[in-house]
């Protein structure tokens, strides 16, 4: 069975890996979903709210 990243159409073969592909490619939080302009932004809400 394959997990789809729900922001483009890339499959993948863990859940991990979608979650990865979603942060460094799309700078989206896995967790909530929120989206960043920059990876910086996005690392800096990880930490601050999850
Ligand atoms: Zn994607
Ligand atoms: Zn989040």
């Amino acid at each position: 069975m394959a997990y789809a990243c729900t922001t483009c159409d890339a499959e993948f073969s863990s859940a991990a890996s979608v979650s990865q592909h979603v942060a460094l490619h799309h700078n989206t939080c896995a967790v909530c979903d929120e989206s960043f302009d920059k990876t910086d932004s996005l690392r800096e809400h990880i930490h601050s709210t999850h």
